[in-house]
Parts: structure tokens; sequence; C-alpha cells
């Protein structure tokens, strides 16, 4: 049952929507360890649909330019995954599948056209195929997203996850990027605490300390400035690199020391943001309980619920340097 009142005052707007579609993984990144997920019993197709569609009729995206993506771990494991990208891009939604393009053949490159995906988001981490199939764990997996690039001109939007692997290259990349035509966008992020461990409720920031993590980190703040300084010089010349130039300057600080990063904002990811897990649970970030399932409520009523503020008004006081802070959500 649709409770207009309360979802107004839950004050929801959605300019981001996120749906794991599930979180096993054929890669063996570096920086995640999702690849040991082995989970069974993911969220049911039809529950995803009615979401979309409940979101879409209830007037709750802030505009018609709002994306859902559709991920994972690996969104190319299901086999309904451009089932649901036709349900939302029927409706004129702009749509996005995050993939790595490991398990893109020529049957996923007809479901890419067929289903009126609007964007393919895949990573990548250097333009030389020898360190970005490392850091993503398998051999191959840089091919497939040269193929992809190749394929689907217009609709490809990279992501380069800055790191000590490739705090040199980041200018060459977004070079590289600015003339290839074929390429989109282009969006840089730090890296962050690593996908897939449980944390135990210590903070996420105190990852770089775990020896298993520090070759990860960028270690030279000299030539991370540098190249930062010059990403932003191209940066400004750019038609495809969105990170703003804020953001970048933003970055330096947190290599710098991400214990000590200035908070300026609040965190306000709930007034705009919403996951749908892979089991089901609606939440605002990964560090929150869940609102509610959309396997035993519709999305509405979870939106509507008495749990949302609640939820909300913890947010506002939390101190992760979690990957909304650091990269989706940067404020201005
Ligand atoms: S970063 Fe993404 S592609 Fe890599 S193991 Fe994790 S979920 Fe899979
Ligand atoms: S800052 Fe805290 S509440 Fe906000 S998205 Fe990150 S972990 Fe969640």
């Amino acid at each position: 049952m649709l409770q207009g009142a309360d979802i107004e005052k839950n004050k929801i707007k959605l300019s981001y929507i996120h749906v794991v579609l599930t979180v096993n993984c054929v890669l063996r990144c570096k920086m995640c360890f999702n690849w040991k997920n082995n989970e069974q019993n993911e969220i049911e197709s039809e529950h995803i649909k009615a979401a979309i569609i409940a979101l879409y009729e209830n007037n709750l995206l802030v505009n018609d330019m709002v994306t859902i993506n559709f991920g994972g771990a690996e969104a190319l494991l299901r086999k309904d995954t451009f089932d649901l990208i036709k349900v939302a891009a029927e409706r004129n939604l702009s749509t996005a599948l995050c993939t790595s393009g490991y398990l893109y053949n020529a049957e996923v490159s007809k479901k890419i056209i067929d289903s009126g995906l609007k964007c393919i988001a895949l990573p990548l981490d250097s333009s030389d195929p020898k360190k970005h199939n490392y850091l993503r764990g398998v051999d191959g997996v840089f091919e497939k997203a040269m193929q992809i690039i190749q394929e689907h001109p217009g609709k490809v939007a990279l992501t380069c996850t800055i790191s000590e692997y490739n705090i040199d290259e980041v200018c060459k990349i977004a070079e590289w990027v600015e003339s290839n035509d074929n390429i989109a966008h282009l969006g840089f992020q730090a890296i962050v605490s690593p996908l897939g461990i449980n944390w135990e409720g210590a903070p996420r920031r105190e990852w770089i300390n775990r020896s298993e993590f520090t070759h990860l980190w960028p270690k030279d703040m000299k030539k991370v400035k540098n190249n930062i300084d010059k990403l932003i010089k191209i940066r400004n010349k750019s038609r495809k690199i969105y990170t703003t130039e804020k953001h970048l300057n933003f970055f330096k600080g947190y290599f710098e020391d991400p214990f000590k990063i200035c908070r300026n904002a609040k965190c306000r990811v709930g007034d705009n943001a919403v996951t749908i897990m892979n089991k089901g649970d609606v939440v605002f970030c990964h560090d929150n309980e869940p609102l509610g399932n959309i396997r035993t409520e519709g999305i509405i009523d979870i939106l509507s619920g008495p749990k949302v503020a609640q939820v909300k008004r913890k947010m506002l006081d939390c101190t992760q340097v979690c990957e909304f802070f650091v990269n989706c959500f940067f404020e201005e």
C-alpha cells in the first residue's frame, strides 16, 4: 500500500539506485574478496522487477535522468540480468550494467543491444594488460574490456581506481580515453577498504595498516600530488572525465592521511541513495542495518517505514571512511 505522506516525511528522492544482483564473482581482484563467496538463494527476478516498477510509478526518482545500476559482484553471472534491465529501459529509465566484462561473448553482446541498456560500466586499472589482469586476478579480463569498448561505441564508461599500482599512469589512462572515440566517460576513484571482509565493527579506514593490503596503498606522496595535479590539468580540458577538480584534490589529502581527512558534511546518503542487496535487503549503505526486505514487503512500504528515519539519524553521525564518502557521494 502506498504511504505517500510517510514517504514525504522520510524525505527520500532517489538519485542513485543500485541493485546487487549477486555477490558471487568470477574474478580474483586484489582489492576485494567477494570472489570467496558462494551464495545460493539470491533474490528472485519478480521481486526486483516489482521494486523497479514501484519506484518509477510512485515518482521516487529525483528526475528522469536517474540511472539504475545493475551490478554485483558479477552481474553477468545471472541469467535474468538483461530482463531486469529491460524492465527499467522500457520505462525510459537510464540503466547501467556494472561488470568486469570477463563473461562477455556474442550472446551477451546481442542482449546488451536488445535490452536497451544505456551504459556499460567497466573498471580499468591500467593501460598495461598484464597489470590490469594482475590486479583483477585473471588473465584475459583486460582483453574482454577492450573488445566491449570496440563493439559498443559510445556506451562504455570506465572507472579507474587509483592505487600504488597505477598512480604513475593515471595521466596516460586519461589521455588514452580522450583519444578513444568509443569511450563515453571516465571516472577516477581512490582505493578504499576491500569489499567482502567482515570488519566486525572496526573502523574501516584501518584496513591500510593490515599487511595483506599495504601493497595497494600509494607510498610516495610527492608522486601522488604531482600525478594528480597533472591529471587535474587534463581533466579541466576533458570532455569525458566527470570526476571534479575538487574531488581529485580531495584524493591527495586522503592518500596523505586517511585518518585526518576532513568531513565537512554529514552523511546524506540516506536522502538520495538506495541499494537492493542480493537477498532482497534494502539498505542505504553496507554499514547500516537493512530497512526491510523486498521478498516480504513492497519497496514503497519499506521506504515509508519508521526505520528509515532511525537509520538516517544514525548515519548523520557516521565517521566511516567508506566508498560512498570517498568516491560516490563526495560533497562539493
Ligand atoms: S572487485 Fe568486483 S570484479 Fe573484482 S572480485 Fe570484487 S566483485 Fe568481483
Ligand atoms: S559515511 Fe557511514 S553512513 Fe554514510 S554511507 Fe558511509 S558508512 Fe554509510
